[in-house]
């Protein structure tokens, strides 16, 4: 299991368009692998290359736990209906804000053998694929957050540095300098 760092909100490899995927090298396996691990090991549900400084055009999800899904290339074919919602990035922890998306997204995607395949989504997976693709033309979901971005109440029990409380208030924010 290899983890990789993810790149937070302001770095600008998350403002970049990736590039086309040609060949599935050992690399980009290996990478493929790694993006899992590292979305999994954060509680997350989908994760896109930039999140973990490669610039090219491969995201994964899984909003299960069990489904997990390989997207290399992926072109929207498709957008049906309307969700409105919170949303939150793992490249920028501890937010959440309400964004509107397609409530069905039908995508087009090779898998790790570069067969093209399609893909259907529905509430959560739409909003998912639909998230994780907008970051490989370099935007962050918060471009498109209805009102104010939110902190999200109550922080992860595995965070060591913090004693498990409501950590993301004004006292978390002073005990910085
Ligand atoms: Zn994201």
């Amino acid at each position: 299991m290899a983890l990789r760092n993810i790149r937070i909100m302001g770095d600008p490899v998350l403002e970049k368009r990736c590039k086309e995927i040609r060949e599935v090298t050992p690399r980009i396996n290996e990478l493929i692998d790694d993006m899992f691990d590292t979305m999994y090991e954060a509680c997350g549900v989908g994760l896109a290359a930039p999140q973990v400084g490669i610039l090219k055009r491969v995201v994964v999800i899984d909003t299960t736990g069990e489904d997990p899904h390989v997207l290399i290339n992926p072109e929207i074919l498709e957008t049906a209906g309307e969700q409105t919602g919170p949303e939150g990035c793992l490249s920028l922890p501890g937010k959440t804000g309400i964004v509107t998306r397609p409530n069905y997204v039908k995508v087009r995607a090779y898998d790790r053998d570069m067969k093209e395949y399609e893909l259907e989504g529905e509430e959560l997976l739409a909003r998912a694929i639909v998230h994780e693709l907008e970051h490989l033309d370099g935007h962050m979901y918060v471009e498109k957050v209805e009102g104010e971005l939110m902190n999200v109440a109550g922080s992860d029990s595995d965070t060591d540095e913090e004693d498990g409380s409501a950590v993301l208030d004004d006292h978390a924010a002073s005990e910085e300098e």
